[in-house]
């Protein structure tokens, strides 16, 4: 791997490039993230050579860059709906264990609390998670879902809710 890597330099500039449609920084992230959530036909121009980054501006559209400009997936080119892009409540926000916005909306009005990162952090050890091929971000997902608690514990008595409520907060910190 090491041979290979000083052999091909489309990488080994300092990884300074900003996302071509927000000019956001992004987020480093791994080829297998994007290799493991890009729908079939955007899979073929997915370039496994390049480095990739996760563009975490909530209304861009695009999900991944690379240092090259012809290499940019948005929204539609994924299998999953990716949740700092995703005001609406029915969008994942732990992908490994199957908890939306919903899930844990339902679990607070029910119980006046939520469990979710306990559950989450336990799962994680036993039987563990797979970040890296199921959340687009390609990381742990509990700072989402702490975020998510905070913001949902704030809308309190809980009642109505309807997505609206969510437009004025997609400020990436869900
Ligand atoms: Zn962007």
């Amino acid at each position: 791997m090491e041979y290979r890597k000083n052999l091909d330099n489309k990488d080994s500039a300092p990884a300074e490039f900003l996302c071509p449609k927000c000019g956001n920084k992004g987020a480093k992230v791994g080829a297998i993230t994007p290799k493991s959530l890009l729908n079939g036909s955007s899979l073929q121009r997915f370039d496994e050579e390049r480095a990739y980054r996760f563009c975490k501006s909530p209304k861009c559209s695009a999900v991944y860059f690379s240092n090259s400009a012809s290499s940019v997936f948005t929204k539609d080119d994924l299998r999953v709906k990716v949740t700092v892009k995703e005001s609406s409540l029915d969008v994942p926000i732990c992908y490994c264990f199957g908890y939306s916005r919903q899930s844990i909306l339902d679990e607070m009005k029910k119980n006046g609390g939520s469990k979710a990162v306990k559950e989450i952090s336990a799962k994680m050890k036993d039987p563990g998670c797979f970040c890296e091929t199921s959340n687009p971000e390609g990381r742990c997902c509990l700072k989402n879902v702490d975020g998510w608690i905070k913001k949902a514990g704030k809308i309190a008595d809980f009642e109505p809710v309807n997505d609206s409520v969510f437009d004025s907060h997609s400020d990436g910190t869900f």
